[in-house]
């Protein structure tokens, strides 16, 4: 059996964590494959490598002087590798990374380089091999992830190697220049070394035991989630809940295979398990609550608008007109409401009033701020009755006024528009009634 291992930036920050990861890797031969993130924050003043390469490479670009940056980024290298009395020198490495910064060889080569250095140290330690992903990991003309060429060429890669460090984050676009993915990809390149070896288990280990039924921002000490299926995942996330990368999901799904989210400073808890589909009863009837605020609610009214044909394409080709998504779209007899998220329609709203006057020819349109969403995912609401009413009694006794409902078609989620302000009170409420006193 093959398990697949990435590590995060504060479980690869210093050489005590690394040398905590070096325990957890060697404590079962199963884990032969290491996803190495860059070192992140050894505490909450410290930077993160990848910023630093950034800030540093920002300097490059403007051909301002960057030693003194690039020396405090060896700095963090050459303290993980005395820290772990390895002997490995960045010396070369540094050269070259110097040079290429000089003919700029471009903002995502700067930022790999956190990974690609984090990967030669982690390889040197455990004496594994090291893959490059520039050889391994390929993106498109466009500049989107090749899944295909990268799945057949990494697996035969792999295929020759027992044990390998594969650094995240990066892989090598069309025109043969170094190219990353989006913050916090290191977690979609374990996904995809996963999917290519058959891993039987995608272990994510980050600096906590996996998801918590609320933010634990907002709920104190919530309850972790013990098992959570894709689509349970998908709904939470996109909702704001960011343990893992929002694409990082795909690869391991479609193969099957199941990620343990775990916990480098608590390698004893068993973390979140996230799988395709499970008989384990979800201990409570929801299986997370997430939200985000900043919405707008675009009320638009107009007589007898059920009778129209075509009226929401034309409402809705308005936003699209302008490049804008749409969130929900609750309608009514004689009105239709859309909301969209307030930074991204802001700039844009006049425009986009007109643009509904121009094809839609409402009677009046009003414009709601300030305004949030709230997830309520759970598998487990399908099979039990009442969650709704549970839901919405538990908002009127906390006060909380309940401005949009949409229950998604699976059954999967409620989602529950209230104001911002109102925000933090409507989780606690619903946290209370489902996880604290379990009515
Ligand atoms: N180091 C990259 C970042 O900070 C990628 C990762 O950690 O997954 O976003």
């Amino acid at each position: 059996m093959i398990k697949v291992v990435k590590f995060g930036g504060s479980s690869l920050a210093s050489a005590e964590q690394f040398a905590k990861v070096g325990k957890i890797i060697r404590s079962d031969a199963e884990r032969k494959y290491v996803i190495p993130s860059a070192p992140g924050k050894r505490n909450d003043k410290d930077t993160k490598v990848t910023d630093m390469l950034y800030a540093c490479y920002a300097l490059a670009e403007q051909e301002e002087d960057f030693r003194v940056q690039l020396m405090k980024i060896k700095e963090r290298y050459d303290s993980i590798i005395n820290g772990l009395n390895l002997k490995l020198s960045l010396e070369e490495e540094f050269k070259k990374i110097s040079e290429n910064f000089k003919a700029k060889a471009g903002v995502d080569y700067a930022a790999s380089r956190g990974e690609y250095l984090n990967g030669l140290i982690m390889a040197n330690y455990l004496g594994y091999e090291f893959v490059d992903p520039a050889e391994a990991i390929f993106f498109d003309e466009n500049g989107e992830f090749d899944p295909d060429k990268t799945n057949t060429v990494l697996k035969e890669r792999l295929s020759k190697v027992e044990r390998a460090v594969v650094p995240g984050f990066y892989g090598v676009g069309a025109d043969g220049k170094i190219k990353t993915f989006s913050r916090g990809g290191s977690d979609i390149t374990g996904s995809i070394v996963a999917k290519a070896v058959h891993a039987s288990c995608y272990e994510n280990w980050t600096d906590v035991s996996g998801f918590l039924v609320a933010d634990p921002r907002i709920v104190e000490n919530p309850k972790p989630i013990k098992t959570i299926t894709y689509r349970e995942l998908r709904e939470l996330s996109y909702m704001g809940a960011s343990v893992l990368h929002e694409e990082a999901v795909f690869p391991v799904r479609r193969a099957g295979i199941p990620i343990n989210i775990r916990n480098t400073n608590a390698p004893e808890d068993e973390g979140t398990w996230i799988v395709e589909s499970t008989c384990h009863k979800p201990e409570f009837t929801i299986t997370g609550i997430a939200g985000k605020k900043g919405f707008v609610a675009v009320n638009i009214e107009k007589d007898r608008m059920n009778t129209e044909v075509g009226f929401g394409r034309k409402v809705l080709s308005a936003f699209e007109d302008y490049g804008i998504n749409f969130e929900h779209v609750p309608s009514g007899i004689d009105t239709m409401t859309v909301f969209v998220h307030h930074p991204e329609f802001e700039g844009k709203e006049q425009a986009v009033i007109s643009a509904i006057h121009r094809y839609a020819k409402p009677d009046s349109i009003e414009l709601e701020s300030d305004l949030a969403l709230i997830a309520v995912v759970g598998r487990g609401m399908k099979s039990t009755r009442g969650t709704a009413g549970r839901i919405f009694s538990a908002l009127a006794h906390a006060n909380v006024n309940v401005k949009m409902i949409d229950q998604g078609s699976s059954e999967l989620n409620i989602i529950i528009g209230v104001s911002n302000s109102d925000f933090e009170t409507a989780i606690k409420a619903i946290y209370d009634i489902f996880v604290v006193t379990r009515l």
